[in-house]
């Protein structure tokens, strides 16, 4: 039997602020690959929910494993609400939308160089072969650093803030 207090920063807790960010809500960062699986509709929609955070309990659980809140405190609901699964949609896409921008803008400047040896290096340097070597290993190497590096800390940061945001909404809302 699991305590509370495990779930609430045990030790299975991730390091701390990834990305620079901490979210003030640590159970949405547990919550997200789960919620991810629903919105992909990888799992069924109806089951039994905790009525606190939303996170799916087993048949067994008196204890939250995802907020660690006991269920009879919090109830229990048969469906995520629309509002909340979209603050994880939100957090998703905006973490997507940056790897791909980062990915992209990497290929941009890994062409530019490409375009730059080929017109302007000087001698050996000018080789439309080295030129064509660099255009794809850079290419590479420049989408994975600008991509899920760079762009992948960014939009885990700026995606959480907005999911954070969303639930912040929904906890006022829902009083
Ligand atoms: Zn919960």
């Amino acid at each position: 039997m699991s305590e509370a207090g495990d779930a609430v920063g045990g030790p299975g807790e991730p390091a701390v602020g990834i990305a620079g960010y901490v979210s003030p809500y640590p159970y949405l960062d547990r919550l997200q690959e789960k919620m991810e699986e629903r919105l992909a509709r990888k799992v069924p929609i109806a089951g039994r929910f905790c009525g606190f955070c939303y996170g799916r309990l087993r048949a067994a659980d008196e204890v939250c494993a995802f907020c660690g809140r006991p269920v009879a405190e919090s109830g229990t609901v048969n469906e995520i609400p629309q509002d909340v699964l979209k603050a994880f949609h939100v957090r998703a896409k905006t973490e997507a939308a940056w790897v791909h921008s980062g990915a992209f803008l990497g290929l941009i400047l890994a062409a530019g160089l490409f375009l730059w040896q080929v017109i302007w290096a000087p001698g050996i340097l000018g080789h439309p072969a080295l030129a064509f070597m660099v255009l794809i290993l850079g290419g590479y190497l420049l989408a994975q650093l600008f991509g899920p590096i760079l762009g992948g800390q960014l939009g885990y940061r700026k995606g959480s803030r907005k999911r954070d945001a969303l639930w912040a909404a929904h906890l006022a809302k829902r009083g």
